[in-house]
């Protein structure tokens, strides 16, 4: 009786269900009020910022965001690989946002209005990012830099500080060089859009040499399924804790309250894959982490004939922070690049408990459908059921995926593998 017990456990494990058992544990350290406090001062200060050793440039005082989230439109004439790698960007931007602050989405954009920033603008409407690849360099910015993102700021003279200072952050724009990023790995292009989408998104400038680990001092900083830690505690900061508008003179360490410098986190493992939550500062930010392909889904060798399918497991925090985990299954019709993302057998537990392959009480109806679209080594969701799907294929010959679902009433990471 027990060894007929033991063979069906070890069935099960090796069967269908391939990820590592997940965990909670305390998580990583993060960084501290004061080391967020000092990035969000030098921003706010309005420079001077350095880009390279032989460019500067300077603002207006003040640090402005957007009032309500903004929505982002891709210019028309975008390629997929530029499609996808816009969406990879914007997801990894509003993983690090609680679920109502994320960025929207909104219809594609007329192409070449991105570019007219000494006129503040004018073609793009309140409250809205425009994202572009021009055929060669941005117009204006550093000389022979091969990417720029825009602010259109509404500026107040302050007589009591004897300055003129940003007070509204209206629109934003990003160009980027397309035919400069045509030949660069993916993951380049969307470290280099991600740090041209949060100068968009308020932080205007560079913070500076004490902040190598920041990808808004280092646009190539490899960014792998997240945010580095300082750029997210700093843009959950400016937009959760900080009003429309701050003076440089109003940031410090307890300008931001009580503050967290660890969090706790619910991870899973699938061979090089690992996905997760972490939760901290009353935000639940939905990671990955793996190894890049050399070679684009598409060129993987793969039949082409083939719909592929990954399976593996899903982990999620609710905004009341029970765990939630289930089965995860990612089809991708090679010919289309068009697929589904499944998840089944959805479970939650009691408040950052760990799961079980059994019990739990069901999720909601057990089950979440989305349509995805795959440009590169990206997904996306395209339909499906409430919230974004969002991921990345790893491995050698894309043998796993990681992606993360995020709702009003859920955050999800997951890993599977084919
Ligand atoms: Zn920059």
């Amino acid at each position: 009786m027990k060894r007929l017990a033991a063979i069906f456990v070890l069935a099960v494990l090796v069967g269908s269900v391939p990820a590592a058992f997940p965990g909670i544990s305390r998580g990583s350290d993060l960084p501290s009020a004061e080391r967020v406090a000092e990035y969000l001062y030098t921003h706010a200060s309005g420079g001077p910022w350095q880009s390279g050793p032989n460019y500067s440039w300077s603002h207006e005082a003040g640090l402005v965001r957007f009032a309500v989230p903004p929505t982002v439109r891709l210019a028309e004439g975008m390629s997929k690989r530029e499609r996808a790698i816009s969406m990879q960007a914007i997801a990894l931007i509003n993983r690090a946002l609680p679920f109502d602050q994320h960025l929207r989405f909104g219809p594609d954009a007329p192409a070449g209005v991105a570019w007219d920033w000494k006129g503040g603008l004018p073609d793009v409407p309140d409250g809205q990012i425009f994202i572009e690849f021009v055929d060669g360099n941005p117009r204006g910015g550093r000389p022979g830099s091969q990417a720029l993102g825009h602010q259109a700021t509404i500026l107040e003279y302050d007589a009591q500080q004897g300055r003129w200072e940003k007070k509204h952050l209206r629109a934003s724009a990003v160009e980027m060089n397309s035919v400069f990023f045509r030949d660069r790995p993916d993951w380049q292009a969307v470290s280099v859009l991600v740090h041209e989408l949060i100068h968009g998104l308020g932080f205007a400038g560079h913070p500076g040499k004490d902040f190598a680990d920041s990808i808004m001092e280092d646009s190539w900083f490899r960014l792998n399924g997240s945010l580095p830690d300082i750029d997210m505690a700093a843009l959950q900061v400016l937009y959760t804790k900080l009003s429309e508008d701050t003076e440089p003179e109003d940031i410090s360490a307890q300008s931001l309250g009580a503050w967290d410098d660890e969090s706790t986190d619910i991870t899973g493992v699938l061979g090089p894959v690992s996905f997760g939550v972490r939760h901290a500062n009353n935000v639940s930010v939905p990671f990955t982490s793996g190894s890049e392909p050399s070679k684009p889904l598409a060129e993987s060798g793969l039949s082409k004939t083939r719909v592929v399918t990954w399976r593996g497991e899903l982990l999620g925090l609710t905004p009341k922070l029970r765990t939630v985990a289930g089965t995860a299954t990612v089809s991708v019709a090679l010919l289309t690049m068009c697929g589904t993302a499944k998840f089944t057998n959805l479970r939650s537990f009691p408040v950052l408990s760990t799961p079980t392959r059994r019990g739990g009480v069901r999720w909601g109806d057990g089950t979440l459908d989305y349509e995805i679209r795959v440009g590169s080594n990206y997904l996306y969701s395209t339909g499906g059921d409430a919230g974004v799907v969002s991921g990345s294929f790893y491995g050698d010959n894309h043998r796993y995926v990681g992606g993360t679902v995020e709702r009003s009433d859920l955050t999800a990471a997951f890993g599977a593998r084919r």
